[in-house]
């Protein structure tokens, strides 16, 4: 599947699920503080996937979306996800 294909699931979901003005939903968008998206919100935005498209995405791996630097992840890394990080990830589980 092609990013952008990703990328319109992502921005649907967003805004119907969620009631986000769509034009607020760019790849730049963090979602933190962009969207008001927090990290619990980011695991509810993975289990409607999961139901939406059958898809498994494990917590500890949505636990790190945004991480700078994936090889020193602990609990005191300051992640900060965006958009693009969400959907690329998303792009690795749709074959
Ligand atoms: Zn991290």
């Amino acid at each position: 599947m092609e990013v952008n294909e990703v990328f319109e699931k992502v921005k649907n979901l967003f805004v119907e699920e969620l009631g986000i003005d769509a034009e607020k939903v760019t790849m730049e968008a963090k979602l933190e503080a962009d969207l008001e998206i927090d990290s619990l919100g980011i695991v509810e935005v993975a289990m409607a996937f999961e139901d939406e498209y059958q898809i498994v995405l494990p917590d500890d791996e949505i636990g790190e979306l945004g991480c700078p630097d994936e090889n020193k992840h602990d609990e005191k890394c300051e992640h900060n996800p965006n958009v693009e990080d969400l959907t690329n990830y998303l792009k690795t589980k749709f074959v």
